[in-house]
């Protein structure tokens, strides 16, 4: 990855470049899956590309490969980190995109949350 695909304002660009500390899920080379600071569920955590990409308005064909990627390490995290197995467990995937979708953080990222309910929100 090279300094191009990095915005020195976002708050997942320092978490993915290790200049804000996280508490590390999993990490490959263009992916980072990490917990979130604010857990709505027992299990909650964010996975996201190194890579800058503001949203998921943002995806093109290019995209495909590393977007795959991610939905398929999403389960596999899941179990890892406690939720419980299909069916009677799961989990909930999401990705907030732009205002009206509740995006606050405005560097793709896919929530996964899990655990038994009751749950904060969601
Ligand atoms: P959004 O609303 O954009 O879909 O979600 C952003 C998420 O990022 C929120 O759930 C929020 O708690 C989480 N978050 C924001 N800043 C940080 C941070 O510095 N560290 C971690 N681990 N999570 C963060
Ligand atoms: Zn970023």
């Amino acid at each position: 990855m090279s300094a191009a695909d990095s915005d020195s304002d976002c708050i997942f660009c320092k978490i993915a470049a290790g200049k804000i500390p996280s508490r590390k899920v999993y990490e490959d080379e263009e992916i980072l899956a990490f917990h979130d600071i604010h857990p709505w569920a027992p299990v909650h955590f964010l996975m996201v590309p190194k890579a800058h990409i503001p949203s998921l308005a943002h995806v093109g064909a290019g995209h495909a490969g590393m977007l795959g990627r991610m939905m398929t390490l999403a389960p596999k995290l899941a179990l890892q980190e406690g939720c419980r197995p299909y069916p009677q467990g799961g989990y909930r995937v999401v990705i907030n995109t732009g205002a009206d979708g509740g995006q606050e953080v405005q560097h793709l990222h896919i929530h996964v949350f899990g655990g038994p309910r009751p749950w904060l929100k969601g």
